[in-house]
């Protein structure tokens, strides 16, 4: 029997695995619940919602193609040794999964028991991340390459004996309560849809309007979940994505602009998953090692609680902590201001802020979070240093004040010329303290003693060999078609590759 572990691939189209596993023989498709991995601190109910959604749908799918998903709850190890027993394994098919630690170390057990077993594991490239990459020279052609090559069918499946196995809820996986009401369905037809109506309707303004918290949860593709557990794939989206552009009139300036955008997200996707690949410690150490006793490794857990709760006093920043419990999303720049603030504002450590926000979002795919918690906390040495003003933010972002009156409803009294800084309300002190808390840091004094300390860091001697190697090893290469990619001159240029900013 060939079985087809699935993880972070949870469709049947442009599955290889699957494809390839069905031409070698009968198939066991297989999902294993993990309860350790449930346990790792990244790990939310949220995720598990919409992972368990988008299993049912998976188990259906697998149903019509002869023969539904099995699940099964324990340790893989365990598991693929109690189908041995019963003569059930004779190869074992799954993606190359670029996970968490915790993953990486699970799939080196899997890796020692099959070799101690004899049984092959075949491992296939899930996305445009390369295992073993010796050079980031020409990456960009090779993943366009590779996403124009066509999606593999969905495969005809002989049933075989199974028990299917309940699809366990959070609460079978002892993971507590998450109470996030606006979070997105899964499930490929969810996934489906998002891309239709984005490319199709929702896009147009997809430029113009995706740094907005408002106009972004509409204008922008929704559709991170849906790649991060895979139930749609990197390749589809890519190829729906061209074709739209093909089909579009040349005159239409602003669709073509928003498609060309998006494109290049896809690739900052696999782009960031990729430094992981390369470098796993990115979830663990500061990328670039001068960073290393910055800021204390033990958070502040008064600072960090009213982070995370969205309680520090600034209406804009405690009002995209709040969408995003209760949505599980958030447009990249306020990802990026909320991650800013913890490290530079508030001085903290990214690691535990990157691990709330890793429960945060629905589409928490360890590779893009890391990367880019490090990059907007200043600790990779390569990127710009962002440090973004969250009354500034507010006034740029939410003029009218919409999101902020729809986040917090305790402002209710603040008019709406104070809403971005209620401190200053005639009514201040009737509010501030009572309904809503203090500031808890003075936003233009701690940018700056942050600016000093990073900058102090950055001007030793010995930054910038280490810089350089970083820069060979991860960054992108611009105007990769014209020039010869080799490592660029100032480190300073990529701070957002594939030639745009957001
Ligand atoms: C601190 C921080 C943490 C983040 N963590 C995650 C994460 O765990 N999972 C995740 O999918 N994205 C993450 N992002 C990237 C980005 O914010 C989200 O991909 C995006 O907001 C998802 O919404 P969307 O699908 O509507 O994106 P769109 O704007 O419609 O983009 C389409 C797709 O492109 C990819 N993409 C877009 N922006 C980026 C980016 N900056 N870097 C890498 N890929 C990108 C995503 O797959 C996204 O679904 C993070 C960004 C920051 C600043």
């Amino acid at each position: 029997m060939q079985v087809v572990w699935f993880k972070r691939d949870l469709r049947v189209v442009d599955h290889a695995a699957l494809a390839c596993a069905a031409q070698a023989g009968p198939v066991l498709p297989l999902y294993v619940v993990e309860p350790d991995l449930w346990q790792q601190p990244d790990a939310s109910p949220r995720h598990w919602g919409f992972i368990a959604q988008t299993l049912a749908e998976l188990r259906e799918e697998l149903g019509r193609l002869g023969q539904p998903l099995v699940v099964r709850q324990g340790a893989v190890v365990d598991i693929l040794e109690g189908l041995t027993r019963q003569g059930a394994l004779s190869a074992l098919w799954s993606h190359e999964e670029t996970g968490n630690g915790w993953t990486f170390r699970r799939d080196q057990q899997v890796a020692a028991w099959c070799r101690d077993k004899g049984v092959p594991w075949h491992e296939l490239q899930n996305h445009g991340v390369w295992r073993r990459l010796q050079s980031r020279d020409g990456w960009a052609t090779r993943w366009d390459r590779l996403m124009a090559q066509p999606c593999a069918s969905a495969p005809h499946l002989a049933p075989v004996e199974s028990v299917p196995g309940p699809i366990p809820t959070a609460r079978d996986l002892c993971l507590g309560s998450d109470h996030c009401p606006g979070r997105q369905t899964g499930g490929r037809r969810a996934g489906q849809e998002r891309l239709e109506s984005f490319l199709q309707q929702r896009g147009e303004q997809y430029q113009r309007a995706m740094s907005s918290p408002v106009e972004g949860v509409s204008a922008c593709s929704r559709l991170s979940p849906y790649l991060a557990w895979g139930a749609v794939s990197m390749r589809e989206v890519t190829q729906a994505n061209e074709a739209r552009r093909r089909a579009l009139p040349p005159a239409n300036k602003t669709w073509r602009k928003s498609l060309r955008s998006f494109s290049g997200r896809l690739h900052w996707h696999c782009h960031f998953i990729q430094k992981l690949e390369d470098e796993p410690r990115v979830e663990f150490e500061n990328l670039h090692r001068l960073y290393d006793d910055l800021r204390p490794r033990t958070p502040d857990v008064a600072r960090l609680e009213a982070w995370e709760k969205g309680e520090t006093g600034y209406p804009f920043l405690d009002a995209c902590m709040r969408s995003l419990q209760a949505t599980g999303w958030l447009n990249f720049r306020m990802r990026a201001m909320l991650m800013a603030v913890a490290s530079y504002h508030l001085w903290l450590d990214w690691r535990a802020p990157g691990l709330h926000l890793a429960r945060m979002f629905t589409d928490y795919e360890p590779g893009i979070h890391w990367s880019q918690v490090q990059m907007q906390s200043g600790t990779t040495g390569i990127n710009t240093v962002r440090i973004y003003n969250p009354v500034k933010q507010g006034f740029d972002q939410d003029p009218t004040g919409t999101f902020i009156r729809t986040w917090l409803p305790e402002l209710a009294q603040i008019p709406d010329q104070y809403l971005h800084e209620p401190w200053a309300a005639d009514n201040a002190a009737e509010v501030i303290g009572h309904d809503y808390p203090e500031r808890i840091f003075d936003h233009m004094a701690a940018a700056k003693a942050a600016r000093e300390k990073i900058w102090e860091v950055r001007h030793r001697p010995e930054f910038r060999a280490q810089a350089e190697a970083i820069v060979i090893k991860h960054a992108s290469r611009k105007n990769r078609s014209r020039r010869k990619a080799t490592a660029p001159k100032r480190s300073d240029q990529l701070s957002l590759p594939f030639g745009e900013t957001s």
